[in-house]
């Protein structure tokens, strides 16, 4: 019983195949390689490809003893989707059509959807329930709640089994420092900053210091990329024991401001890091923090790595030894 895991090679992905293999799982891993690192991969059968190549996910189903598929593979940054809302669709929503397809084609029942915080759009209270109301800000989320709608319809029709996680904001590295996070070009706050902090960049821009949080800069729930990891393993084997679909957030259930983080960058790095204020970034809510019980009580989730100083200092380990990343 095999494991197709698509976008094995990005950050997410990576460290669930990681945290996956220690557990002996078979899996298999398609990627286009378009943002994924080859090299994040190891010990795994490799397809390079596209969710829209149906001879290959042909290939791949029939070579293979699949009987669940982990789906990470899509575009994934908020300010991207703004500029260019088609290539979201295209390649996160009619990307899943296909692959969600060929599944019922060859009789495969069991996904783990890699889905997102977004969903939620301005939340209207926090913590953030499962059952609160989706109103996406920004395309990249929509695309992620198309997907979402787009498994409970084919559940109905063909028994396809799902379970969406909803992730808050990854960060950290795997703790020995084999693999980490490497986005080209980067967008998110904790890499950011330690680009910074090694000299990489001359600042960090705060974007938006007038939010209506307690020192005006965005809040956000941040989550180990293991602990993220962990939860995609405990979705399978719920697949695995009970034909039901859910969702679920993934989160610590604590709110850290951009200043926050990067006070927290400084001092686990002892660099002085400069930063400056600038203009709004568009779509992004002002505080996203998860309610994870359901998580915790359902799958029996429980997140190792929770304080934020320790995610910075594994991030901040690969970054130092990794200065350009995987340098591909
Ligand atoms: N952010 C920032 N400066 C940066 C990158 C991000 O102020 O250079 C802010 C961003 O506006 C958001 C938070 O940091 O409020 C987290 O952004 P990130 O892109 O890391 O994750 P997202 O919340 O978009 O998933």
């Amino acid at each position: 019983m095999t494991t197709l895991v698509t976008g094995g090679a990005g950050y997410i992905g990576s460290h669930t195949l990681l945290y996956i293999k220690e557990k002996n799982e078979e899996f298999v891993v398609l990627d286009s390689l378009q943002t994924g690192h080859r090299e994040a991969v190891q010990g795994a059968t490799f397809y390079q490809g596209e969710l829209a190549d149906a001879d290959l996910l042909d290939k791949i189903f029939s070579e293979n003893d699949i009987s669940a598929v982990i789906h990470f593979a899509a575009d994934s940054l908020v300010g991207e989707s703004m500029k260019d809302p088609l290539k979201y669709y295209e390649n996160n929503v009619i990307g899943s059509y296909h692959l969600i397809k060929k599944m019922v084609e060859h009789g495969v029942k069991k996904f783990v959807f890699s889905s997102t915080a977004a969903t939620y759009g301005e939340p209207v209270s926090v913590p953030i329930t499962e059952d609160s109301p989706t109103i996406p800000t920004n395309p990249y989320g929509e695309t992620k709640l198309a997907i979402e709608k787009m498994l409970k319809w084919a559940d109905e029709a063909y028994g396809v089994k799902s379970i969406c996680l909803r992730y808050f904001n990854a960060a950290g590295a795997d703790p020995e420092g084999k693999i980490g996070e490497d986005h080209q070009p980067e967008s998110h706050l904790i890499p950011i900053v330690l680009q910074a902090a090694l000299g990489q960049r001359a600042h960090v821009s705060m974007f938006g210091d007038d939010y209506p949080t307690e020192d005006g800069t965005c809040v956000r729930d941040y989550i180990h990329v293991l602990d993220l990891a962990q939860a995609h393993y405990l979705a399978l084997q719920r697949l695995e024991k009970e034909e039901k679909s859910g969702i679920y957030n993934l989160g610590n259930g604590n709110g850290f401001s951009v200043k926050q983080v990067i006070e927290t960058c400084k001092a686990v790095t002892g660099i002085d890091i400069k930063t400056v204020t600038a203009p709004r970034r568009t779509g992004d809510p002002a505080v996203l923090i998860a309610s994870s019980n359901k998580a915790r009580s359902e799958l029996g989730w429980n997140p190792e790595y929770s304080s934020l100083d320790l995610m910075i200092k594994h991030a901040w380990n690969w970054h130092q030894h990794h200065p350009d990343g995987y340098g591909d």
